[in-house]
């Protein structure tokens, strides 16, 4: 009998990308899957069931795809938090440490109104730097953070801990 296919079974893995050495997980196969992605959608929502959101922040790049289809799904309002310099109006800034470097990632600072309970969403948790620099920046505009939410989560990175250290609640489909 056919077995009935999980999330995890529409990512595909690239190897040497973006540098050698790397295991790319490649959610675009699961996006572009009409089941694989509402599946995923719907797995992702189901934690947060009869609980109040007011909005959805994504993470630039995959998490804005996967943040619209949650936020209308909850009929809420989306918000993006970008690397520096692509958002146009007035932005709160947040550093955060690479592997190599520095990265900054913003938010427009009234995408958030103080009080209101947000949810973060991604494609993929690894050392948790890019999730905790958002974490901060809703913070400072005093945002309700309800949950992290993720499709992998690569444990041996340390995001989750990390993560669950600065108080957060942490959601993948697989890891
Ligand atoms: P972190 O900041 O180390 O947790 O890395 C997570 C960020 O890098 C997320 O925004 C991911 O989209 C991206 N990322 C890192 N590794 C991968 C991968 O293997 N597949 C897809 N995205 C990745």
């Amino acid at each position: 009998m056919q077995q009935t296919k999980q999330v995890q079974d529409y990512i595909r893995t690239i190897v040497d990308f973006p540098h050698e050495g790397i295991l790319f997980r490649d959610v675009t196969t699961l996006f572009a899957d009409p089941r694989g992605f509402r599946m995923a959608i719907d797995q992702m929502l189901h934690p947060y069931a009869g609980e109040r959101i007011d909005k959805v922040v994504g993470l630039e790049a995959r998490g804005f795809i996967l943040g619209g289809a949650i936020a209308h799904q909850l009929s809420v309002g989306f918000v993006p938090i970008r690397k520096k310099g692509k958002l146009p109006g007035r932005t709160l800034s947040q550093d955060y440490k690479l592997e190599y470097g520095e990265a900054i990632v913003e938010i427009h600072d009234d995408a958030i109104a103080p009080g209101e309970k947000v949810l973060i969403v991604d494609d993929l948790l690894a050392t948790g730097g890019t999730c905790g620099a958002a974490i901060q920046l809703i913070e400072r505009l005093q945002g309700q953070i309800v949950s992290c939410a993720f499709i992998v989560d690569l444990p041996d990175l340390g995001g989750r801990k990390r993560l669950q250290e600065m108080g957060m609640n942490v959601h993948a489909l697989c890891s």
